[in-house]
């Protein structure tokens, strides 16, 4: 049977070709295609600075370190990411506070994050990570004027976003990981994210100081720049002066990430294509999606569903070789997360969510045969096993015309 999953990387000739001079090459790791993917990188975003680390959670984790998240402090996230979005501030010594979501767009509800802050002590929390869930980008403006009324920093997850933009209140765009108010943003380049390297991850920022902070932190706390060398003894010499980590991100995978960066738009521009065919059978039926195109610049990592009957569909479709996912099971309800207190019904609406919410398959290399079959599955599921979804509702308000883009 023909597996669909639901997201994966596209490769393609040229990035064979990329990885495979580099193979040829004097470098493995550490050589000009390092230099050369975080230069593109932070041109793509608009940002000054970029760091390439191993991954996401590595760029996490050197994020939360360089704004010098210590144990004791407490830093505040959405419980609808992935684990890795509030394991980062453990990692520190650090605690992490979920507050719930705003139901419409699944995004970390910044009025609920404002109350959250005002019913505490001031400096209770020293940070907040908000995360551009499923490609929708977060206002980051607005978290911005909450987090500087009370001194934290911010975090920008854009994992989902490469590409995302919000209109700001001046009416311009502000790129996903720019640092136009975020302190730091991170991204992944997992395989199932908008641009793959295999593993990889990068750190953007327009912040000088914490851009040398990443960089000694990316490998041991090592530097051999005689700039903030504090002994001088001969060429060989090198200081550890922090602890810091091997997060580097090898040649071979920055080959990889610079060839594929030369298609994000192209990528972005399909995965529109993909939404509006998914909105325009869905906006006739009583499934409900995640956030509309219109609302914003929308990086769409994730077409997500919402239905009562999430768990028989998911199984349909399992069994027609669709392999749709559920982005996420809430982070606070992880056993880890239990046993550190939190429960579940803390955060009703992440935990309603989390019962409705399926990602359809996204991503630029499905095709339109692909997703005419995924629509025709999911109808047959509703025709099949719902008196809700009568055939009519959907085959009377779907006139042929509307319908010639998908069923050609
Ligand atoms: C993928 C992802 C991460 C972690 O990235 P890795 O590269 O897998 O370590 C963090 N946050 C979010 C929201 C993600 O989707």
């Amino acid at each position: 049977m023909h597996k669909i999953p639901y997201g994966r990387q596209h490769i393609t000739q040229e990035d064979i070709q990329a990885v495979t001079r580099t193979l040829q090459s004097d470098w493995l790791t550490q050589g000009p295609m390092v230099e050369a993917f975080e230069k593109e990188f932070a041109k793509y975003t608009g940002a000054q600075f970029a760091v390439a680390v191993s991954n996401g959670t590595a760029a996490l984790h050197l994020a939360a370190l360089s704004l010098g998240l210590k144990p004791g402090q407490k830093v505040i996230t959405t419980p609808i990411t992935f684990a890795a979005s509030a394991n980062c501030v453990h990692y520190c010594g650090a605690e992490t506070v979920f507050t719930d979501i705003d139901p419409d767009t699944a995004l970390l509800d910044i009025e609920k994050v404002r109350t959250l802050i005002e019913q505490h002590p001031k400096g209770t929390f020293a940070g907040i990570i908000p995360v551009d869930f499923a490609g929708y980008p977060v206002n980051m403006e607005a978290f911005r004027e909450l987090a500087d009324e009370h001194g934290l920093w911010l975090i920008e997850d854009a994992c989902h976003a490469p590409g995302g933009a919000f209109t700001d209140s001046n009416n311009i765009k502000q790129n996903c990981g720019n640092g136009a108010y975020a302190d730091l943003a991170i991204f992944s380049f997992h395989p199932v994210k908008h641009i793959a390297c295999g593993e990889g991850g990068m750190i953007t920022t327009n912040d000088p100081d914490l851009y040398e902070k990443l960089i000694l932190l990316r490998t041991h706390g090592i530097t051999k720049n005689p700039d903030l060398l504090l002994e001088k003894h001969g060429d060989w010499y090198y200081e550890m002066q922090t602890l810091g980590y091997n997060y580097r991100l090898p040649d071979l995978n920055c080959a990889l990430g610079l060839s594929q960066l030369k298609r994000a738009d192209a990528g972005i521009a399909r995965r529109i294509e993909i939404a509006k065919v998914y909105d325009e059978v869905f906006r006739f039926s009583s499934l409900k999606t995640l956030a509309p195109l219109e609302a914003t610049d929308h990086a769409y990592h994730l077409y997500i569903i919402k239905t009562k009957h999430r768990k028989a569909l998911y199984q349909h479709l399992k069994s027609v070789g669709i392999y749709t996912q559920v982005h996420y099971i809430p982070v606070h309800t992880m056993p880890y997360y239990q046993n550190l207190g939190w429960r579940k019904g803390m955060f009703p609406e992440a935990e309603a969510y989390y019962e409705q919410c399926l990602s359809l398959p996204m991503y630029p290399s499905l095709t339109h045969a692909e997703q005419n079959f995924i629509i025709e599955q999911i109808k047959s599921f509703f025709y099949a096993t719902s008196s809700n979804y009568s055939r009519t509702r959907w085959e009377q308000k779907n006139t042929p015309k509307e319908y010639t883009g998908i069923y050609g």
